[in-house]
C-alpha cells in the first residue's frame, strides 16, 4: 500500500497562517517565552472561562506542576484511573505520591465515581480526573468528595458538562496541545485556574533566573513561536470541534445497526469527539490488522491499562475496555472520501 493512501488515526491541521505567524515571530527573533507566551495565556484562559494560566513545555509537565502547586508529597495518595495514558500515572510518579488507581464505567471508558469513592482514604490528597476521548468525566460528583481535584482535559476543551465547561469543575485543570490534540502547538501544555496561587507556583517554578534562592525549580517553559502557533490554533478550535461531531454523527448512523458499543450519550455532557471508540468488538489484535492491510490506521484508545504495568488485579472494566475497544480516525480535515472508506470498511471488518 502507498504510504499516501494511508488513512491515519489523527492529524493536526497547519494552514497558512499558522505557518506566517511562526515565520514572523521566528523573524523577530524573539522566540523563547515573552510576549506571545502571555497572550496565549489570556485568550486560552478566556476561552476556557478561567481566570489565571501558566503555559509550560507539555501535559505531562502542566499534570506534575500541578501536584506540586497542590504540596502533594511523599506518600501522598492520588487518585488516577487505571484506563489512561502513561503521562497520568508518570507525573504522580514523579512526584513522588502513591498512585491509587480507580477503575473506569463500562460504557463510556471514563474514571468511575463509585470506584473513586472507595478507594479515598485519610491520605488521599488528589484526584486527577482525565476526560477522556471527548466526552466530561463524571466530575459533578467526584467534586463532591471534598479531595482536591485535577482536570485532565488534555482530550476534551470545553466540553458542555451540568451547565458548565469541563475544566471549570477542579481546583486546576491541565491542557495538552501535542500534535495530535484537539488543537496543537507542536509540543506544549497549560495549567488554568481561578486560585491564582497556583498558577503563580508554577510560573515560578519554570522561571529559575534571577532568583535570590535555591528552592526546587525546573525548566518547563513553552516558546514564543509555539505559542504564536497555538493562537491561531485556538481560532480554529469552534470549526476543528465541529468538524469532529459531523463525522462522528456520520460513523454514529453507519453503525447503529450493527450490536456495537458505540459512543454514549448525556443530556447534561457534551460529546467532543476526540475519539471515535467502538466496544464490544471480539478479537481486536485481528481486526487491528485487517484495518491496516486496507489502508486505514485503527488502535486501541489506550495502549495498556496501567495496572496491568504493575501486576494488580481487579479492574474488570479496564481490562474489558483494553481487550475489546477500537479507535476509528477521526480529524477534523477528513475528507468525505475518507469517511466513507472507513465506513465501508469498518463495516466488512467488524
Ligand atoms: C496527551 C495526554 C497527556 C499528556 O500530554 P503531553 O503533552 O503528551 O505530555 C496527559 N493526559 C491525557 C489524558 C492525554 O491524552
Amino acid at each position: 500500500m502507498n504510504e499516501m493512501n494511508i488513512i491515519p488515526h489523527s492529524k493536526p491541521f497547519i494552514g497558512s497562517s499558522e505557518i506566517e505567524q511562526v515565520c514572523k515571530i521566528l523573524a523577530s527573533g524573539k522566540i523563547a517565552a515573552g510576549t506571545q507566551v502571555s497572550l496565549f495565556e489570556k485568550y486560552f484562559s478566556k476561552f476556557m472561562g478561567l481566570k489565571n494560566a501558566a503555559a509550560v513545555s507539555s501535559g505531562t509537565a502542566a499534570l506534575y506542576l500541578a501536584l506540586l502547586a497542590l504540596k502533594i508529597k511523599n506518600n501522598d495518595e492520588v487518585i488516577i484511573p487505571s484506563y489512561v495514558c502513561t503521562a497520568v500515572l508518570n507525573a504522580v510518579t514523579l512526584s513522588n505520591a502513591k498512585p491509587v488507581f480507580a477503575d473506569c464505567n463500562s460504557d463510556d471508558y471514563n474514571i468511575s465515581a463509585e470506584d473513586t469513592k472507595k478507594k479515598i482514604t485519610t491520605r488521599t490528597k488528589a484526584i486527577i480526573v482525565p476526560h477522556l476521548f471527548g466526552l466530561p468525566a463524571d466530575i459533578k460528583t467526584i467534586c463532591s468528595f471534598g479531595i482536591p481535584v485535577i482536570e485532565d482535559c488534555a482530550q476534551t476543551l470545553s466540553a458542555d458538562c451540568y451547565g458548565k465547561k469541563a475544566g471549570q469543575w477542579g481546583e486546576i485543570s491541565i491542557y495538552s496541545f501535542y500534535a495530535t490534540k484537539p488543537f496543537t502547538t507542536g509540543e506544549g501544555g497549560m495549567a488554568l485556574s481561578n486560585n491564582k496561587k497556583y498558577t503563580e507556583f508554577i510560573i515560578d517554578y519554570i522561571n529559575y533566573d534571577e532568583k535570590t534562592d535555591l528552592e526546587p525549580r525546573f525548566n518547563f517553559k513553552m516558546t514564543d513561536f509555539q505559542a504564536g502557533l497555538g493562537i491561531i490554533q485556538l481560532k480554529r478550535l469552534p470549526d476543528f470541534l465541529k468538524m469532529r461531531k459531523i463525522i462522528a454523527n456520520k460513523y454514529n448512523k453507519a453503525f447503529s445497526e450493527k450490536g456495537l458499543l458505540l459512543p454514549v450519550s448525556y443530556p447534561e455532557k457534551e460529546h467532543t469527539f476526540f475519539r471515535y471508540v467502538i466496544g464490544n468488538v471480539a478479537k481486536i489484535d485481528k481486526k487491528l490488522s485487517a484495518f491496516q492491510k486496507k489502508g486505514v490506521t485503527v488502535r486501541r484508545p489506550i495502549f495498556m491499562p496501567l495496572h496491568l504495568y504493575l501486576k494488580k488485579k481487579g479492574f474488570i472494566n479496564s481490562e474489558k475496555a483494553w481487550n475489546t475497544s477500537i479507535s476509528l480516525p477521526i480529524y477534523p480535515q477528513m475528507t468525505n472520501k475518507e469517511i466513507d472508506k472507513v465506513i465501508e470498511i469498518a463495516d466488512d471488518i467488524l
